[in-house]
């Protein structure tokens, strides 16, 4: 049978972009469908607006830090709507860039909803396309649990366009998000808290990193609220809301601000007219080369809820453009040792095991932790202190995990990565001359 394209790629975000590209360049006749915005949700409604956010956030402290240097400034002034229409402005101007990408690669681009019809038809808007395999990247969508006075709060979705800052903001999760969040609000002047349902956010990063971002956060004037969760919401007659908690008590806030998770983006997209199963967690079901359980049908990215990070789909896409029509250069994603880093202020950068997974998995584990100020701080009055800690296989010397709060930590750690990947040991991180002085020399520097 003669199909219209040999790739039909759902959702033009990272992952689906990225295989749509590399698959026309492999020689496929390629098409994408994308209903809401070119480049998904990082470039949108996640990575790169955040971390514009937080740069913005992180001026605060500069401000205040100067003065330790002998700048005097005027009072700081600080206009949300101009960050965020510089913001929009920037995501319009990269929104430009994904289209030229995919136009100069060849790949044919469908503006709309895509609605699978059979396992080798999607329908756009109206129009009905073949292909001989269908890959679905239709990424996430944020989930707000079902409590009474849900219609009150919003997502990280809204939070990108709210027309003004809030003077109060309630985050509620304990996840990338929610910390990221936090972060920011503090940052650009709002009372801020943050409340998680159980003891310590952040599970599953190093208990020590989760330790010492509280104690700092805290520092900083955020309101942790932890072992407590929200039973309802109600707007009051002055605007503001009120914060009900399971343990009876209130709280009142201009902005209530969900962060607990996302689900994947399967919306009216016809799985029904295939057999592409879901699996317990409501994820597409794939294999090992993204395969679902429908024969011409592939899903990847957040869609398959593995790890939810964009270099994680831009790695999948790669896969799967090569499996599908360059075989002979395959190479499966490698998930293990995957770097990453929270843009919570100060940042968190992690690669590896925890000490507690190391030592789950049988490892006999030799932990070396390095707590200091900042050089550039000591000017100052700010008493933020970086964390660093490594956690070392005692029998082979190999460094298992490298964790780090402070200062560049998810710029620091990339190298680090590379290092661990490359089955680096203990001695190896001792033998290697430091950059002097920087923070990151402490990693090589801690006996
Ligand atoms: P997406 O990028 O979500 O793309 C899916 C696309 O499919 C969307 O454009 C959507 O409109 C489209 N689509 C959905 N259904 C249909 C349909 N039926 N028809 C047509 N089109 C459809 N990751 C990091 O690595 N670093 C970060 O700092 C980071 N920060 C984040 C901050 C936030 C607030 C959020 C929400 C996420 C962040 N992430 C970060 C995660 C990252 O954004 C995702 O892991 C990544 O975007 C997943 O890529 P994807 O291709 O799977 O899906
Ligand atoms: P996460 O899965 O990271 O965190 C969700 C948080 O919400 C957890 O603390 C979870 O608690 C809590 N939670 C879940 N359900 C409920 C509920 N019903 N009531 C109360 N709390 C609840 O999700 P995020 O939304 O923060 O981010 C989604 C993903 O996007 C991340 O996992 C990450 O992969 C990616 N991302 C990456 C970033 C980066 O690389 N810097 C930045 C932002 C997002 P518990 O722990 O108890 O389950």
């Amino acid at each position: 049978m003669a199909y219209d394209f040999d790739l039909f790629v759902i959702g033009a975000g990272s992952g689906g972009v990225r295989a749509a590209r590399f698959a026309a360049g492999f020689g496929a006749r390629v098409a994408v469908a994308e209903s809401r915005y070119l480049g998904g949700t990082c470039v949108n409604v996640g990575c790169v607006p955040k971390k514009l956010l937080v740069y913005g956030a992180h001026f605060a402290e500069d401000f205040e830090q100067a003065k330790g240097f002998g700048w005097s400034l005027a009072e700081a002034g600080f206009d949300w709507p101009t960050l965020i229409a510089n913001k929009n402005r920037e995501i319009h101007r990269l929104n430009g860039i994904y289209r030229n990408l995919l136009v100069n690669s060849g790949v044919t681009l469908l503006e709309g909803h895509a609605r699978l019809v059979d396992p080798h038809t999607v329908e756009v808007d109206g129009q009905r396309c073949t292909a001989r395999n269908i890959l679905i990247a239709t990424g996430g969508w944020p989930q707000i649990p079902d409590i009474p006075g849900r219609e009150h709060a919003i997502s990280s979705n809204e939070a990108f366009f709210l027309e003004r800052l809030p003077k109060r903001v309630l985050v509620v999760g304990g996840g990338y998000i929610a910390v990221e969040f936090a972060s920011i609000f503090h940052g650009l002047g709002a009372q801020t808290s943050l409340l998680y349902r159980k003891e310590l956010f952040l599970r599953g990063f190093d208990d020590a990193v989760r330790h010492h971002l509280r104690d700092e956060l805290g520092k900083k004037g955020l309101n942790l609220q932890f072992n407590t969760d929200i039973t309802h919401i109600e707007r009051q007659p002055d605007g503001s809301l009120l914060v009900t908690l399971k343990d009876g008590r209130h709280l009142e806030t201009d902005c209530v601000f969900y962060a607990t998770g996302r689900r994947p983006m399967l919306d009216n997209l016809g799985l029904e007219n295939t057999s592409v199963e879901l699996d317990p967690r409501g994820f597409i079901k794939v294999d090992e080369q993204y395969q679902t359980t429908e024969p011409s049908i592939l899903a990847l990215g957040d869609v398959i809820g593995r790890v939810q990070l964009t270099p994680v789909a831009l790695a999948e896409g790669m896969a799967v453009a090569r499996r599908l029509f360059k075989p002979e250069e395959y190479r499966p994603v490698d998930y293990a040792m995957i770097p990453t880093a929270v843009f919570s202020l100060p940042n968190i950068g992690t690669v590896g095991l925890t000490e507690d997974q190391a030592r789950s998995q049988g490892y006999k584990v030799k932990v070396f932790e390095s707590r200091f100020r900042p050089m550039k701080l000591t000017l100052t009055e700010c008493q933020e202190r970086t964390l660093m800690k490594l956690v070392v296989d005692v029998d082979s010397d190999r460094v298992l995990g490298c964790h780090m709060v402070g200062p560049e930590a998810g710029e620091i750690v990339q190298g680090l990565a590379v290092a661990l990947k490359a089955g680096a040991t203990k001695q190896i991180f001792d033998e290697t001359i430091g950059v002097h002085p920087t923070a990151a020399e402490e990693f090589v520097t801690m006996r």
